[in-house]
């Protein structure tokens, strides 16, 4: 961590969080689940005795990371005496202290942390990625997901996508049937051209339908193929790496540093998903990408349904992670939002999103958008 943060002396003395809904443009369909209607996400603002306020996003999905309702009880219950009165420059204690006072719930860690450095960064004018490391890069390619049940509004979204300068997408595959996965990549390699097509399961297949599918979306060349079956199906993962000439990523099997360890062990992957709410915020997210290119394995800028505060978070840990090198998916801000959180559009050039230099996080929060979604709310 940058050494000025263990100079801010400045105490914490409030904390708010807000459990908030915001409408989507679409069905999406994953392996695992669906997403329709709205998102749920949990925000959390600190304030400090100055007045200066800082603000995270834990954006959890009930089928992969948790639930909104356990991420909002972990930050106002559990992680709150660990926050409230204690001095910006105790970051890493208490951090770590978060890490034991509620398991799992790493959504509600990612926003704690990002909220911190967030209002740290503001005090001392410097963006998060400062504080966090050196930066390796401003601008990070742009992959969208098309995970639409009716491809014809998937089609009219990669037109789109081409449009507006995009070059990657993550075709979502194994919820509906194997000829419908096939059908699809063989669309959009054939009719985009312009287009790097992935491949991300979700976990949605069997070992048993994996080892036959999967060779055959193999042969069809796309980009990356990733989490064909489920996170705890190590050895499946190992043979399909095997059979597969593509690279192989792991996501759903490796949530924190200490299971890139053991994917590396197990041969499961090329390649990692990295995602602040599996890790629990940016510093556990650079643990599991430095671990992964000790591996000579590259990162791939993963994330859950976010709104650009979010998205804000894992661009700054992208910012100083130099193996993270595959591109971001931090798309719902822009593509599958009604209406974002912030006052200003994600910032997106020619379909690379660009690294703020702002302080903090480097965006404001519109906060009377938040309040009229606002499910429920807690302060103390
Ligand atoms: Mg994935």
């Amino acid at each position: 961590m940058h050494p000025s943060l263990a100079t801010l002396d400045e105490k914490i003395v409030a904390m708010d969080v807000w459990h908030v809904a915001l409408p989507v443009n679409s069905r999406r369909d994953h392996g695992i689940g669906t997403v329709a209607n709205a998102i749920e996400i949990v925000v959390v603002k600190l304030t400090s005795e100055s007045g200066s306020v800082g603000y995270g996003e834990a954006s959890p999905w009930a089928v992969f990371t948790g639930t909104a309702e356990g991420n909002f009880a972990a930050l106002d219950r559990y992680l709150r005496p660990y926050v409230v009165g204690k001095k910006l420059s105790d970051f890493e204690v208490v951090m770590a202290l978060a890490q034991k006072a509620v398991v799992h719930c790493t959504d509600g860690k990612a926003a704690l942390e990002a909220a911190w450095l967030d209002l740290a960064g503001r005090i001392l004018s410097k963006p998060v990625w400062e504080l966090l490391g050196e930066k390796c890069r401003n601008e990070i390619p742009l992959s969208c997901s098309l995970a639409n049940p009716d491809f014809d509004q998937d089609i009219a979204l990669a037109e789109r996508l081409v449009d507006d300068g995009v070059r990657y997408v993550k075709l979502k595959t194994g919820f509906k049937d194997h000829a419908f996965d096939l059908m699809r990549l063989e669309t959009l390699k054939r009719d985009f051209p312009s287009l790097t097509v992935r491949v991300d399961y979700n976990q949605g297949l069997s070992v048993e339908q994996a080892m036959k599918q999967v060779p055959e979306i193999d042969k069809l060349e796309p980009s990356f193929i990733e989490q064909p079956v489920a996170f705890h199906e190590y050895d499946a993962m190992a043979r399909l790496r095997e059979m597969t000439s593509v690279p192989l990523l792991a996501d759903e099997s490796v949530f924190g540093p200490e299971d890139m360890r053991r994917a590396i062990r197990e041969n499961i992957c090329d390649g990692v998903s990295v995602k602040i709410m599996k890790s629990g915020g940016m510093v556990r997210g650079m643990q599991v990408a430095e671990i992964a290119a000790e591996a000579g394995l590259p990162g791939y800028g993963g994330d859950m349904f976010e709104t650009g505060l979010a998205h804000l978070a894992g661009v700054h840990m992208i910012a100083v992670a130099p193996n993270i090198s595959l591109g971001c998916e931090f798309y719902q801000a822009t593509y599958y939002l009604e209406q974002d959180l912030m006052t200003a559009p994600f910032p997106i050039k020619n379909g690379m999103v660009q690294v703020p230099d702002g302080p903090g996080l480097g965006m404001d929060m519109d906060v009377e958008l938040m309040e009229k979604l606002c499910v429920r709310k807690s302060r103390k």
